[in-house]
């Protein structure tokens, strides 16, 4: 069995065994799920992407993203939280591998991140990734960041406001992107990227998540007022956070395996329940012969067999500097999964009834859950369809995050 396989085995353990039975009560509350975070970080799963070399298991972009669906099929909002939690590894980690830098540069990095990894692999810190901001067209990639970093003795100056920071007071760092105070106007390309320890003074955390779906996300707002962050805390060196984004767009479809393991989950339900194999359900009935129901399922199937073609063929193509075409093809991927994952679980809920849509079972979390995910930023389907059109429509338009 290779790595990727073994991985894929204990996150299915998990998820069967002790996500989902949590799943309901943690949805229902609206409550971090701590006991699912003590759980990855016995299996050693936050240094899941980190590299061998600092302690972590050393997964690539694939391995991962193959893990982070299969979480999703059991509980969207702990995948999605432990999205965030990795995508900040890999930022840090192979991504910054691939950036050309000085080597000054690349030495202060190695020193910052092997602290870093440090707090993940011996103290199981856990990484929150705030980069929306309100009102702002930052995190779709289309302005500067509001949140500001000053330059001060032995680090930044923090202040600025993000909101639907999931994994807001769980997280023991919270990874910020912010735009370097100059004399000059504010610039995309003037990012620094920050670790803010949770307890730093002058960081709180405001506002209710009482939410449609994901609710365990616990996705709160951030306010920085001067919080001191130094130097170390760097997760990327000045100005690289601008190429990665641009250079390897395909880390923002790191939310797409969430909702295709939620799409997973809707069809498997369906197929258990008129099968009368879902605990809770009704027996089997007549409606599994009806050729209606068979022809739904069937194309339910399509669905779902379209979006994993797509799915696993962007992620294989994930690459630093990718062609334009695999990088229209990862909007196209972003576009498909998070809308069909919705699309199926509307379906799954037409065809198993009305029995189906009890809190008892998880089909109505997953109707709800695969509602919000085409609502994230920077890749929303608006964004993805015009940057399709027009893109497809200028061949020339080169390389942009
Ligand atoms: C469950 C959940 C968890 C989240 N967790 C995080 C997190 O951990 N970290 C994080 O950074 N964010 C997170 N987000 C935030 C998310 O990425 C968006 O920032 C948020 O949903 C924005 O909502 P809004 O209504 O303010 O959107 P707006 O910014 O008002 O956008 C509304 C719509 O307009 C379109 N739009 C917006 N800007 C542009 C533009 N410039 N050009 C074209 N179209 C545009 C988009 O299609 C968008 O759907 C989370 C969101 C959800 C739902």
């Amino acid at each position: 069995m290779d790595q990727a396989q073994e991985l894929m085995g204990i996150a299915r353990e998990l998820g069967r065994d002790r996500f989902l039975p949590r799943a309901s009560a943690f949805d229902r509350a609206g409550e971090f799920p701590t006991a699912n975070y003590e759980d990855l970080a016995d299996a050693g799963f936050l240094g899941l992407t980190i590299p061998k070399r600092y302690g972590g298991l050393g997964a690539d972009f694939a391995t991962y993203a193959a893990v982070s669906a299969e979480l999703g099929s059991w509980c969207g909002a702990t995948a999605l939280t432990f999205n965030m939690h990795t995508s900040s590894m890999l930022w840090s980690g192979s991504l910054a591998d691939d950036l050309p830098m000085q080597d000054a540069e690349r030495a202060q990095h190695e020193r910052n991140r092997s602290q870093i990894y440090a707090g993940v692999i011996e103290q199981g810190h856990i990484f929150a990734q705030p980069f929306s901001e309100p009102n702002s067209a930052a995190a779709a990639g289309k302005a500067p960041f509001g949140t500001v970093a000053e330059r001060v003795d032995g680090g930044f100056l923090v202040s600025g406001r993000k909101h639907f920071a999931s994994l807001s007071g769980h997280a023991n760092y919270y990874g910020v992107l912010c735009t370097l105070a100059t004399e000059g106007e504010a610039n995309v390309t003037d990012t620094v990227y920050l670790a803010v320890p949770g307890d730093a003074d002058g960081f709180s955390i405001s506002g209710e998540w009482d939410v449609l779906g994901m609710r365990a996300t616990v996705s709160r707002n951030l306010a920085f007022d001067k919080v001191f962050v130094p130097d170390t805390a760097e997760l990327l060196p000045f100005g690289y956070y601008y190429q990665a984004a641009r250079d390897w767009p395909h880390m923002f479809i790191t939310l797409c395996p969430t909702y295709m393991g939620i799409a997973r989950a809707a069809f498997g339900f369906t197929c258990n329940y008129l099968r009368g194999e879902e605990p809770g359900g009704p027996p089997r009935g007549s409606s599994a012969d009806s050729p209606f129901k068979q022809v739904a399922v069937a194309q339910m199937r399509i669905k779902l067999e379209q979006a994993e073609a797509l799915f696993r063929r962007a992620i294989s193509e994930a690459r630093y500097q990718p062609s334009q075409d695999d990088r229209l093809r990862a909007y196209a991927t972003q576009y498909t999964v998070m809308e069909y994952a919705n699309d199926l679980a509307r379906e799954a809920i037409r065809i198993c009834g009305g029995r189906s849509i009890f809190k008892a079972m998880r089909l109505e979390r997953l109707y709800r859950d695969s509602r919000c995910g085409s609502l994230m930023l920077p890749w929303t389907p608006d964004i993805c369809i015009e940057r399709l059109g027009k893109e497809s429509l200028r061949p020339d338009r080169g390389n942009r995050p």
